[in-house]
């Protein structure tokens, strides 16, 4: 039986994952210290055999006893508004929680796949983005500590390939969707939806023609998948192609939730990318891998979860408003 712990296990993609590798036949470890996850995403898990859950926060020492045949290194604030929350924890867990991850693969002779971004290219200048583009990136920024955490993380497991030969592996994951999505995290998808549900006008910021490339979960962690069980060491983009501005996208989501509400306007927060599309020509070389769903049936699927929430989750929603937070 193969053995993988999986970090960030609580959250949106780790929780996924997990559900994966069960069924995939593994002995899954779940770790997560719960500051952006939550365990109601796993519990369905807890009594399963092949499942156990650490709590722990992977910035300290990590040790796992008995063998480990793979590591997935998940765990990270990933919305722009825990960026601005928990910066320091931010930068710490993609580069300290990396150092450490790298170590336990190093003594237990693991593979390890971490978690990449597309926030690794900044604000874009090449589009759509190949793996060969180096990026464009304020260090200095709101989303700094994020994006420059996760250079680093590449290059440091970079270093473990070459210094170390560690069998190592890093995805590039671009804009990624569907149920379990923390409500609250301010992103664009569960902003909508929310707001959609409670009524409330739908807030597009700037002048909405900045786009994203929404890729379903599912698709995500097939994709993953791939990129684990393949033996290729260097970045892969892992996203859905389909670029829409963030207008026509709000328009989408008043389409598919019926609502009667409109389209209100707010500041654009400070370095957000003004386009992001997946070059994924490499994944489908490389891994035989593309996105299956479109967005309409991602949509509707992710939108029939966002309904199954109780009004009391629904109200606890805290918008951001990143403008006024970064002015001060
Ligand atoms: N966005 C928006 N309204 C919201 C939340 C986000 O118009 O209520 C915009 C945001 O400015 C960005 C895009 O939607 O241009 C995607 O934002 P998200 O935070 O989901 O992800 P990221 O910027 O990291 O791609």
């Amino acid at each position: 039986m193969k053995r993988i712990l999986i970090t960030g296990a609580a959250g949106f993609l780790g929780s996924h994952l997990c559900d994966r590798f069960i069924k995939e036949g593994f002995d899954v470890i779940g770790m997560d210290n719960l500051i952006t996850g939550d365990l109601k995403n796993i519990e369905h898990l807890f009594k399963l055999s092949n499942f156990e859950y650490y709590h722990h926060d992977v910035t300290k020492f990590v040790s796992v006893a008995g063998k480990l045949d793979y590591i997935l290194h998940f765990a990270s604030p990933a919305s722009p508004i825990d960026y601005l929350k928990i910066p320091i924890q931010t930068l710490k867990v993609g580069a300290l929680g990396t150092h450490n991850l790298l170590g336990l693969a190093k003594v237990k002779k693991a593979r390890i796949l971490i978690a990449s971004t597309s926030e690794i290219y900044g604000d874009p200048l090449v589009h759509p983005q190949t793996e060969e583009y180096y990026g464009n990136v304020n260090t200095i920024g709101p989303r700094g500590v994020y994006d420059e955490a996760k250079r680093f993380q590449e290059s440091i497991t970079m270093a473990y390939h070459r210094f170390h030969g560690l069998e190592t592996r890093i995805v590039r994951i671009f804009n990624t969707y569907g149920p379990r999505m923390r409500l609250n995290d301010g992103r664009v998808i569960p902003a909508f939806m929310g707001q959609a549900l409670r009524g409330e006008d739908l807030t597009v910021f700037g002048d909405g023609s900045q786009t994203r490339s929404f890729c379903y979960v599912d698709d995500e962690i097939e994709g993953i998948y791939r990129l684990l069980m393949s033996d290729y060491v260097y970045p892969v983009n892992i996203g859905n192609p389909h670029e829409i501005t963030i207008k026509d996208f709000a328009e989408e989501i008043i389409k598919l939730t019926g609502t009667d509400q409109k389209i209100i306007y707010k500041d654009l927060p400070q370095d957000d990318p003004m386009q992001r599309q997946p070059d994924i020509s490499k994944a489908k070389e490389i891994l035989g891998w593309e996105p299956k769903i479109g967005r309409e049936e991602g949509m509707k699927k992710t939108f029939e979860y966002f309904k199954t929430l109780s009004k009391a989750e629904l109200e606890k929603t805290e918008h951001r408003d990143f403008t006024e937070r970064i002015k001060k």
